[in-house]
């Protein structure tokens, strides 16, 4: 009777290297005490999902706050889902979010000496794994037809028993050596499966980062680990790269946990140590009917880091905000540290919340102003012309007109102790702007009617506009002195320096300052809200404003 070594030999003649060798070749990274390896390890299949960027960014955080290795390795077996392109798209983005890796696949090239970090490229290396497997017993060549594997499946399910290729319902797990090798001679198609040993009624105990040491079922599947075109299943190469790559810490998403007794007895049937888990709680959002659910690439746009770059949102406040998601202590710490930095932050995987992944875009928000507004007025230029650039040709041509102008613009209010905080993205800026550009200031005129507030008369309006235009201090004054001058007029039309006054004496007034000052924002901003008033008069400047001060005059007396 053939033995297994043989057996082995049949399948893999052309495979000399050993086990050995590979541990050779792969030797124990020389770190630092307590230094974490770890790798993120996307499929390139599409865009990239919040939830891969979480991943990344705590791989990324680990790694540099113990002084180890962040790699990255494509995981593109199933070469049937692969999306041209997309591996590049994964890098670029995960380095516009700061999430780069210092090892492994990094598009263009590879770098260190774990290689190579596509497990395309790595089909040799597995066959070692799986020769040695099939050797000692534990894998075998399986021969099932799909034909028969649906036959399996409809026989569990007419008997409810468990599905899947197992135990007695692994059919060609009893095929005797002689009786695999002639079929092979024969040129039947086959995979290999690993022979499991164990069984789902017993449970084992696996050790979670997050979650500490819980039990689950052991697996007891056959699992395919090497397909019939060559490649490993994800299990498998998972088991190998993460062995021979030297990782210390696998951190993925939590919807791997389900497979987790598969790995554990991959890495005990090769002998080997398994490196430290810890699976991410999947981001969730609440639906329109309150629920929680998965953010989901079909329903969601902001499943999609791309969303986020289209949208104009400035990459660290993603980044910021989804450590929030992490650890919840972070929130605290980042506000202490007043947005700038979060580097010296120590993340900690026991402090991340299983219940607390929900997205939030209002935080989210809150957090990008909190950021935009910390830029000076050149940073964020250079920003919005990039994000113009790639995203926004109106934009692009309204700054190009006079960058100076738009820098101007942009400088309201900014670069001060309380800076205004209204943009949280990009997107917005074309509309808010738009009335500091005289032809798109008429544009909102004609197409919308100026909303004064119809409690005063046009005369009235009208008679104060004239005294603004012609009393008004706009050059080389300062906020207050304009302000007590603004005062002055409104008191001379009636209207009282404050509510106070007014609710004394309404008969006498017909108004308060802040009505006169609402009269001029419309008149010069066409709305009721703008940025500070004073530092948009002094963006546009006295000749345009007089322009548009007639202009609105003879507007209300049409
Ligand atoms: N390629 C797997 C995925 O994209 C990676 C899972 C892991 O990190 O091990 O989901």
């Amino acid at each position: 009777m053939m033995t297994n070594e043989q057996l082995a030999e049949l399948i893999f003649k052309d495979v000399t290297t050993t086990l050995d060798d590979l541990e050779r070749r792969y030797p124990k990274r020389t770190l630092k005490q307590g230094a974490e390896v770890t790798r993120f390890a996307p499929s390139p299949t599409g865009f990239l999902h919040t939830g891969s960027l979480f991943t990344a960014l705590i791989c990324k955080k680990v790694a540099s706050q113990t002084g180890g290795i962040f790699y990255l390795r494509l995981e593109d077996t199933d070469t049937k889902r692969e999306i041209q392109g997309s591996k590049f798209e994964l890098l670029n983005q995960l380095s516009i979010f700061g999430v780069t890796p210092s090892e492994g696949f990094l598009g263009d090239r590879e770098v260190g000496e774990y290689g190579p970090y596509v497990q395309s490229k790595r089909a040799d290396i597995y066959k070692v794994a799986i020769k040695h497997l099939i050797s000692i017993g534990k894998a075998y060549p399986c021969f099932c037809s799909q034909e028969e594997l649906n036959e399996i499946r409809a026989n569990q399910e007419a008997h409810k028993i468990m599905p899947g290729y197992y135990g007695q319902f692994a059919k060609y797990r009893f095929l005797n050596n002689d009786e695999r090798a002639k079929l092979i001679q024969e040129g039947k198609p086959f995979v290999i499966r690993f022979k499991s040993s164990g069984s789902h009624l017993h449970k084992i105990k696996v050790k979670d980062l997050i979650r500490g040491e819980f039990e689950i079922a052991q697996n007891d599947q056959d699992i395919v680990i090497y397909k019939s075109d060559g490649l490993p299943t994800y299990h498998f190469a998972h088991v190998v790269d993460d062995h021979f790559m030297r990782t210390t810490t696998v951190i993925r998403g939590e919807e791997w946990i389900a497979s987790l007794p598969i790995h554990v007895e991959l890495f005990d049937a090769l002998g080997w140590e398994a490196p430290n888990y810890a699976h991410l709680p999947v981001i969730m959002k609440l639906d329109e009917n309150n629920h929680k659910r998965k953010l989901s690439k079909r329903l969601d746009k902001e499943a999609a880091v791309s969303y986020f770059l289209e949208d104009g949102y400035p990459p660290k406040s993603l980044i910021m905000y989804l450590m929030t998601i992490a650890n919840s202590n972070f929130e605290e710490w980042i506000f202490a540290k007043h947005f700038k930095d979060m580097d010296e932050f120590e993340f900690s995987f026991s402090k991340v919340s299983l219940e607390g992944a929900l997205f939030d875009i209002g935080k989210l928000n809150f957090f990008s102003k909190e950021i935009l507004a910390l830029l000076s007025k050149e940073q964020i230029t250079d920003m919005i012309k990039d994000y113009a650039s790639k995203y926004d040709d109106k934009l692009l041509s309204l700054i190009n007109r006079d960058p100076n102008y738009f820098m101007n613009i942009m400088n309201i209010e900014r670069e001060k102790e309380n800076p205004r905080k209204d943009y949280y993205r990009f997107k917005d800026i074309y509309d808010s702007i738009l009335f500091f550009y005289d032809d798109k200031y008429e544009e909102i005129t004609n197409n919308n009617p100026l909303q004064f507030n119809p409690k005063f008369d046009k005369v009235v309006i009208i008679d104060i506009l004239k005294d603004l235009k012609d009393n008004l201090p706009y050059d080389n004054v300062d906020e207050s002195t304009w302000f007590i001058a603004l005062k002055d007029t409104a008191f001379k039309h009636s209207f009282a320096p404050n509510n106070k006054t007014y609710k004394q004496d309404m008969d006498k007034y017909l108004g308060v300052v802040a009505d006169v000052a609402e009269m001029l924002r419309i008149s010069i901003t066409t709305r009721k809200q703008s940025p500070n008033l004073f530092y948009c008069l002094q963006v546009i400047g006295k000749e345009r404003i007089d322009k548009r001060i007639d202009y609105v005059i003879n507007y209300l007396q049409k």
